[in-house]
């Protein structure tokens, strides 16, 4: 069902990497600059991801001795230290999301840039090191994304979803190793209801949605694969959710061959397997078009063709 299954370490049958994207309230003062302060609920909601579940997260995962990778937006970097302090001190990876999620695809390459490096800087001066990983807020890969995350050395990106496994983006400056998801394995379809960020969905009973979550796992352990969950604190950190999760662990830990690890050691190692010349990702080149596409809708020109 894949073609090149990416050879993982040990002989797994399975990468697995459960990122969490902690947002916090980041997402509500961009939806509602001018009055996200009086929408307490909403704050308190989002506000419980770094406050009351990041803690929970990390129990759990120092439980079960698992790394994992947090993608934050730079400001939330600058709101919540303590939550992101406990992040790096269990040696979790910390990734881009943007400065306070904006959306690359609503601002200019100039823009992009500026904010792109900003983050940087804060994200260097709290962990002591540059993000080697990036993940566009709300998935908003702009067409200037790639072009200035190679700019930047970043290592891989984990926005798009053009394949079940690793792949290769090439671009005309450089590689970046796409760690692909979809929206699938996203928690804001089965849980968010959230009328003041504009997203209401029916919420699912947590058993139900990790009936998704874990056909994914089984499908890609079945094949070969690579399962990311994408995933929130304030989300999947609620406690019925995360008791979910946790048992979602123990069947993966239980069902053997699967590797846990963070997105940057995900990508190090696909680079590595290709660097040896045991194994060829599958490479995307980038941009996918040279100029916009437009079909004329002109009958005339469709009798000429
Ligand atoms: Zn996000």
């Amino acid at each position: 069902m894949i073609k090149n299954p990416v050879p993982w370490p040990n002989g797994a049958r399975c990468a697995v990497a459960i990122t969490l994207d902690m947002d916090a309230d980041s997402i509500l003062h961009l939806e509602h600059p001018d009055d996200s302060l009086s929408r307490v609920a909403a704050l308190s909601m989002l506000r419980y991801g770094p406050e009351v579940a990041v803690p929970r997260i990390l129990e759990t995962y120092r439980r079960y001795g698992l790394k994992q990778t947090f993608f934050i937006p730079a400001w939330c970097i600058e709101q919540y230290p303590a939550a992101v302090e406990a992040i790096l001190k269990d040696g979790h990876e910390l990734g881009h999301h943007g400065y306070i999620h904006e959306n690359p695809n609503e601002a200019g390459r100039e823009d992009q840039e500026y904010w792109l490096q900003r983050s940087i800087a804060v994200i260097e001066r709290a962990s002591g090191r540059r993000p080697r990983g990036y993940r566009a807020p709300l998935y908003n890969f702009s067409d200037h994304t790639a072009d200035l995350l190679v700019q930047e050395s970043f290592v891989y990106d984990a926005s798009l979803m053009g394949d079940d496994i690793p792949y290769i983006l090439r671009t005309k400056d450089g590689d970046l190793v796409e760690l692909p998801g979809h929206w699938g394995v996203d928690d804001w379809p089965p849980y968010v209801h959230a009328p003041d960020l504009n997203f209401s969905m029916p919420i699912m009973a947590p058993p139900r949605a990790m009936e998704i979550f874990r056909a994914e796992f089984d499908a890609q352990w079945e094949h070969g694969g690579f399962w990311v969950g994408i995933w929130h604190p304030f989300v999947s950190g609620r406690l019925a959710r995360w008791c979910e999760v946790d048992r979602l662990i123990q069947y993966m830990l239980d069902k053997g061959g699967v590797w846990f690890a963070t997105m940057e050691e995900i990508a190090d190692h696909v680079l590595a397997c290709a660097k040896d010349g045991g194994y060829s990702p599958r490479v995307d080149a980038w941009p996918y078009y040279a100029e916009p596409v437009r079909v004329t809708m002109d009958p005339k020109l469709r009798a000429v063709r």
